[in-house]
């Protein structure tokens, strides 16, 4: 799955969970859930990288470093870093994309899922809403 979404997902349960140890407890799960569903990836490295680092960093300047919703995002993304880390994989063996068999391929397209990952992350980080509060005054309304 591409890390945009696993950053993604990992930050909605963050910040649905409310908890940073909660949080950092999900995401690897949450990671392997992502990747155990079937779906394309995107080739590019440099890509992937880009898009789950900036997406993290965008969370940890809109909400804070230590926010539920950055922590979940930072742990559910984390695994992909043994593809890129050697010495994350002792042994050269990989963690999570091992030949444990989590990983599948198949139609989930990238496109949606940077898609999703977007709507989620923009869901996120967007100005905290005070719909449904009644607090918001309604200038417009006919008098
Ligand atoms: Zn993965």
């Amino acid at each position: 799955m591409i890390v945009a979404l696993h950053v993604a997902t990992g930050a909605a349960a963050g910040a649905a969970s409310g908890s940073r140890l909660a949080a950092l407890l999900a995401g690897p799960i949450l990671h392997l859930a992502g990747d155990r569903l079937p779906h394309q990836d995107i080739r590019s490295r440099r890509f992937e990288i880009g898009s789950g680092l900036a997406s993290v960093v965008l969370l940890a300047v809109r909400r804070g470093p230590l926010y539920p919703a950055t922590l979940g995002a930072a742990a559910s993304s984390a695994p992909d870093l043994e593809h890129v880390l050697p010495f994350l994989r002792p042994g050269g063996r990989k963690l999570f994309h091992g030949r444990r068999g989590w990983h599948r391929s198949g139609h989930f397209p990238a496109d949606l899922q940077l898609l999703l990952a977007g709507a989620i992350l923009g869901a996120l980080v967007a100005p905290r809403s005070r719909a449904g509060s009644g607090q918001r005054p309604t200038s417009r309304e006919p008098a």
